[in-house]
């Protein structure tokens, strides 16, 4: 997959989407340095069970207070939607792809319902998602609502992002978010379908 090239400017408003409120410091605060005004936007029916659902949106609020970010939080939790979409793609990379874009196209369509022209993810500050896969299927997401997608490689900032959250006291996960990935991470590695790269 090819390498993504950075965005040459970035937006003076930018929807974020948010995958959780660690991943969020980071990019919040570059987008911020770079003279945009981020809106967080939290959708992620990915997450497994409920209850880290509800954990992981309570820590998403609490860093959107902390740090004074408006936030606009879309919180039907589309279980049966979610499954029916990326169950086809079973273990393979392309249920991270669709996964991305179920998140992606719902932000693309809160953008357009409150006026802005720009969508981002702090999904790119990761170094577990799948970097490459997930910018282009942003770009193509955006490209298709007739948006802008603002791409920058946040991933060095991880760490650091980790230690500004952990002083905020947000809470941590141990997986990325599916039932799926909560397996892969904690079960045996004997019992591990056998995937391309990590999320
Ligand atoms: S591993 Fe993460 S990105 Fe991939 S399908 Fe599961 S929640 Fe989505």
């Amino acid at each position: 997959m090819p390498e993504p090239a950075p965005s040459p400017v970035i937006p003076g408003e930018v929807l974020l989407h948010i995958c959780c409120g660690p991943c969020a410091t980071w990019p919040v605060r570059q987008l911020r340095e770079a003279g945009s005004r981020p809106v967080g936007f939290w959708y992620n029916p990915n997450v497994h069970p409920y209850r880290e659902y509800m954990l992981r949106l309570q820590s998403c609020r609490a860093m959107a207070a902390a740090v004074g970010l408006p936030l606009e939080v879309r919180d039907d939790y589309a279980l049966r939607d979610y499954l029916t979409r990326v169950l086809p793609f079973g273990a393979g990379p392309e249920r991270c792809s669709e996964c991305y874009r179920i998140r992606l196209e719902a932000t693309a369509r809160k953008a357009q319902e409150i006026g802005l022209g720009a969508i981002s993810t702090t999904l790119l500050v990761s170094p577990y998602q799948q970097h490459e896969r997930l910018a282009a299927v942003a770009r193509q997401v955006a490209a298709e609502c007739g948006l802008s997608f603002v791409y920058q490689d946040w991933r060095a900032g991880f760490r650091q992002g980790r230690v500004e959250s952990r002083a905020l006291g947000l809470y941590h996960q141990g997986y990325c978010g599916c039932v799926f990935s909560e397996f892969e991470r904690y079960a045996p590695g004997d019992k591990r379908p056998v995937r391309e790269g990590r999320s």
